[in-house]
């Protein structure tokens, strides 16, 4: 993912211009074969977004996606795309149509793509099976007859039927009591291994997110502010946004304080940003140079642990920037 951009005009009052929400802004990342990779940041930072937009559900204004060589929506038709990537949803209601049976609602996209009824039904079997849900139980049901941890473990088998070697998950766990969220995750840790998976996985849940992730991108208003493998920024986090984020958590443990001081108030409209840094207004290390120009991402070592903050950036002019190397 190189550079992607969705804006989204929105019509001012009477009296103010056109105003743009900047939902996503210049995001650039990788995913490789096999992995699972992480978007945490709180609602309304352009997780979601990111995500349709790799599923091309909607169109992005600049920059590139390129799937093993190709470009989605160019040189990658939208027919291969739905053999390559699919999509679980939070809402496990909301991809099921209510009038089909599991079973059908399985079979739906293998005989789109020209499978026949009997062969995508027998599929459709056998992927219930591999979500832990028996087929002599479950085929014959509909949607509103099972609960929603078996409905997602449906949305699941559904989004494997055309076998797709990238799956993003959109808060596919968030709407599930905790147990039946730590059964779905396991089931996704075994599908992937068995299916030789790669995950997009997009959550709130930062537990949830260090669990099932290598990596991990954060994201403030539409940006990415910090990337690396998950144990380093989780057990060094660079960027004031992530370390308040981790701060924030629940801890298990009530002699785990940290000294980073809690975030204050709630994200900035994403309607004409914070100039600068965007963290700039919530952020206890801001200094005047924040505000005028972003910080791009920075390499903080070798293992691909990546900031855009001032702070970790050498010679850039902070107070508290590291010295240079
Ligand atoms: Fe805070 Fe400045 Fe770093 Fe932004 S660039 S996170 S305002 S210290
Ligand atoms: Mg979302």
């Amino acid at each position: 993912v190189n550079g992607l951009t969705k804006h989204f005009p929105v019509r001012g009052d009477l009296f103010s211009k056109r105003k743009t929400v900047r939902a996503v802004d210049d995001v650039s990342f990788s995913i490789a074969k096999g992995e699972t990779v992480g978007i945490v940041g709180e609602s309304g930072c352009g997780k979601s977004t990111t995500a349709r937009l790799l599923m091309h559900l909607m169109t992005r204004d600049s920059g590139d996606i390129i799937y093993d060589g190709m470009s989605v929506g160019r040189a990658l038709s939208l027919r291969e795309l739905r053999r390559a990537m699919q999509m679980v949803f939070q809402d496990s209601y909301a991809s099921l149509n209510p009038r089909l049976t599991i079973e059908e609602s399985i079979a739906f996209g293998p005989k789109v793509h020209g499978m026949a009824d009997s062969a995508a039904r027998a599929l459709a079997r056998e992927l219930l099976g591999k979500v832990g849900l028996r087929p002599e139980t479950f085929a014959n049901r509909y949607p509103h007859e099972i609960s929603g941890g078996q409905r997602q473990r449906v949305n699941i088998a559904r989004a494997l039927a055309l076998s797709p070697r990238l799956v993003i998950l959109d808060e596919a766990v968030s709407a599930l009591d905790k147990s039946v969220e730590a059964q779905v995750l396991n089931l996704l840790v075994d599908l992937k291994r068995e299916f030789g998976l790669t995950y997009l996985f997009i959550s709130h849940d930062l537990n949830v997110v260090r669990y099932i992730s290598d990596r991990v991108l954060v994201m403030y208003l539409g940006e990415v502010v910090e990337l690396g493998p998950v144990d380093q920024v989780w057990d060094a986090p660079a960027h004031p946004y992530t370390k308040a984020l981790l701060a924030a958590m629940p801890s298990s443990d009530p002699d785990n304080r940290t000294e980073t001081p809690p975030i204050s108030g709630d994200p900035p409209n994403p309607i004409d940003p914070p100039s600068g840094c965007r963290f700039h207004t919530r952020c206890p290390y801001a200094e005047p140079l924040c505000a005028n120009a972003t910080p791009k991402l920075n390499h903080i070592d070798r293992m691909g642990h990546q900031a855009a903050c001032y702070m970790a950036i050498p010679g850039s002019g902070h107070s508290r920037a590291p010295a240079k190397e």
